[in-house]
């Protein structure tokens, strides 16, 4: 596999980056995820405003253009020859004396990628379904920044995989905030679907974006409100969504049954809707 490190295409495991850089040392840094379909980027240019505003939050310089990140993204997918899977941007505040604070003079940040192949479309979960847990959300307040800080996701992620789940529900002051790599969503008994408003408490995810364009498009009705943690067992479906799930039915929660226990109407619908997307549009 290639990778990519600061300007230079080159073998994954020769790509290294040094103790003092401050995204090993802080986890100072910011990344991005984009998903390839076809051998093409998916809603790539909310991708990279999103890396933008991410970057730009936390007062990193943006060292390229959306226009030199494509170009270079398709570049590594094309060396890897990657028709589907996902493309990674890695951007740290750089290599630094240790400190807290920023670095007093100009350092460069650490920009990486790297790829992976994955299964999106044709992924076997989402026939079954998938099971979630919800476990409490123990991240920063500052969640609308992609920061690769992600030891809290790693947790609730593993908490998951030992209950034998695909995703975990992250849940704050009795509201379900979003999965641990996701949004969440439900569909109410009265046909209702039904997401977080965005705010600094989750991340504003670009598939949740598109499913809300879709669905509207569709004409199917949704309220972006607060989804509290007892109404999950209530809902008639749940589903999860992101650029590596698209948008992934839940059958599951805590254990609890949702409806018959299949895949619903309304995450199928949405799902068939956004690979129409994802497949017809390249960013
Ligand atoms: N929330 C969190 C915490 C995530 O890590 C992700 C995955 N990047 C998402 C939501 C979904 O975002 P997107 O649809 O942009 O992948």
């Amino acid at each position: 596999r290639t990778a990519y490190l600061n300007g230079t295409f080159l073998p994954l495991d020769e790509a290294r980056v040094p103790v003092m850089d401050r995204g090993f040392l802080f986890a100072d840094g910011i990344y991005e995820v984009a998903a390839v379909l076809g051998g093409r980027l998916v809603d790539n240019a909310a991708h990279l405003a999103r890396l933008d505003r991410s970057l730009s939050e936390i007062g990193i310089r943006n060292p390229h253009t959306a226009e030199e990140w494509e170009r270079l993204e398709t570049e590594l997918a094309t060396r890897n020859g990657l028709t589907e899977g996902l493309v990674y941007i890695q951007v740290t505040r750089g290599v630094a004396e240790r400190d807290f604070s920023f670095p007093k003079g100009a350092v460069a940040p650490t920009v990486t990628m790297f790829t992976q192949e994955k299964s999106i479309v044709a992924n076997p979960l989402a026939e079954t379904g998938a099971k979630a847990i919800t476990v409490p959300d123990l991240r920063w307040k500052r969640r609308d920044i992609k920061s690769v800080a992600l030891l809290a996701q790693v947790i609730a992620k593993q908490q998951a995989a030992e209950a034998g789940a695909a995703e975990a529900f992250m849940v704050e002051d009795g509201v379900v905030t979003e999965g641990s790599s996701s949004s969440v969503f439900i569909v109410t008994k009265a046909g209702a679907i039904v997401t977080r408003p965005l705010s600094h408490a989750l991340l504003p995810g670009i598939t949740r974006a598109a499913v809300l364009a879709l669905a509207a498009e569709t004409g199917l009705a949704f309220e972006e409100r607060l989804i509290n943690a007892r109404e999950l067992p209530e809902a008639a479906e749940a589903f999860y969504t992101s650029a590596s799930a698209f948008v992934m039915p839940v059958v599951e929660i805590d254990g609890q049954t949702l409806g018959d226990g299949r895949p619903g109407p309304v995450a199928r619908r949405l799902r068939e809707l956004y690979f129409a997307f994802a497949e017809g549009r390249r960013s």
